[in-house]
């Protein structure tokens, strides 16, 4: 009898992560696993951590990849930095602005929430009231909501947060490595990403940042960090001079980030943002000569994650049933509020490129049409196109 191992199809991933992963990066998986304590390996590391701080731009010492995916990052920007009773103010304006609440909470943190609306950013305006009327230890925010596509503008949060001497954690999932993200200039504290979104690596390791006052912060807390694993001050013994053993850090998956960081090296930072630009604009432009409805209004897009409206009378899990099956692409599905109502598409990494805006606005047609929902591909591919080779 044989044993075949499963065999997992080659799919175009266009939804909110994980992400096509450029031919370099695979290469990288195959290189030989080498010992956590290898001089070798902590060669490879002091690069992920030097190419973590370009993308993050950023000069914190304390830069790693943390084990796990994005989530280990949000947990361990929490965990490190809230301690029972530690007053915070939570801004939640979509689906893991609530995850980050209720990480806060489980750490006995005192939760002042400010809940926007899905598909809004938070209101400055809002910010402000709640730092005039409290003092508080740290405020949260998600820069790209990734379940409704809402970029989050930074200047009015940051200043606010300076002039009150507040900590700012900011979730940097979708952002990082996509879009404009300046760790000092912004005065971050603590900022976490994963390494399968716009990294474009495999999922399983979580990018994260902590400034020296929040290190200073996670070190004289009263109570200990209650996560061990994700302890930043124990993190740090592994990553930092010390190099004394914690975990046995996956070789595999950081030679991946470590080809992924220097593609992105070399294709420059700007570069890659303008190309997610790009590819984004391209995108809608062709979505909307169609005759489709992007949820988010223009100004608040974010350009690595689209969220589309699903026309009335279709039914959106048999389109993305028909897409994976007849095309193999997938898309991701609404979330949370917006289940049922929106698709979300990705532009993220090696998967925001030319080929994958055109070849969507084709495959998405095609599945409409079979459900009787008529839109205009010559018009969408024609404004699109006018943009992608402009
Ligand atoms: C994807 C995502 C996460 C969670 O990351 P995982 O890798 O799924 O653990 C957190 N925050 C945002 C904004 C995300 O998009």
């Amino acid at each position: 009898m044989a044993f075949n191992s499963p065999e997992a199809p080659l799919r175009k991933l266009m939804g909110p992560g994980p992400l096509d992963i450029h031919p370099r990066v695979y290469r990288a998986l195959m290189s030989p696993v080498i010992g956590h304590m290898d001089p070798a390996y902590f060669k490879i590391l002091d690069q992920v951590a030097e190419r973590l701080r370009q993308v993050f731009q950023t000069q914190n010492k304390v830069t790693h990849a943390t084990p796990g995916t994005g989530t280990s990052g949000m947990e361990a920007c929490v965990a490190n930095l809230m301690e029972p009773g530690d007053p915070v103010l939570v801004c939640v304006h979509g689906y893991f602005g609530d995850r980050v609440r209720q990480m806060a909470e489980r750490q006995e943190a005192e939760v002042t929430l400010i809940e926007g609306e899905w598909g809004q950013p938070t209101d400055p305006q809002r910010v402000e009231e709640a730092l005039k009327a409290k003092a508080y230890k740290v405020i949260t925010l998600v820069h790209a909501e990734t379940s409704t596509g809402v970029l989050q503008p930074m200047d009015d949060i940051v200043r606010l947060a300076k002039e009150n001497g507040v900590m700012v954690l900011l979730d940097t999932v979708t952002s990082l490595g996509g879009v404009e993200l300046k760790a000092d200039a912004w005065g971050l504290d603590a900022a976490y990403s994963c390494s399968q979104k716009c990294i474009g690596a495999p999922p399983g390791l979580a990018p994260v940042t902590f400034s020296d006052r929040a290190v200073e912060a996670a070190r004289s807390r009263k109570h200990p960090i209650r996560s061990w694993y994700l302890d930043i001050t124990l993190l740090d013994q592994y990553w930092g001079s010390a190099r004394m053993y914690h975990h046995t850090s996956s070789s595999t998956l950081n030679y991946a980030l470590l080809e992924a960081l220097l593609l992105i090296e070399e294709e420059g930072l700007q570069n890659r943002f303008e190309r997610h630009l790009k590819n984004h604009q391209a995108l809608v432009a062709g979505v909307e000569a169609m005759g489709l409805k992007m949820l988010i209004k223009p100004e608040y897009r974010l350009p690595t994650l689209n969220t589309i409206r699903v026309p009335d009378g279709v039914d959106e899990a048999r389109v993305r049933g028909y897409l994976l099956e007849t095309f193999n692409l997938e898309i991701g599905a609404g979330l949370g509020a917006l289940k049922g109502q929106v698709w979300r598409v990705g532009l993220m990494g090696y998967s925001s490129s030319a080929e994958n805006v055109l070849f969507f606005l084709s495959a998405i047609s095609r599945a409409l049409a079979i459900q009787g929902c008529k839109t205009d591909l010559s018009a969408g591919s024609e404004a699109s196109m006018s943009l992608l080779d402009a």
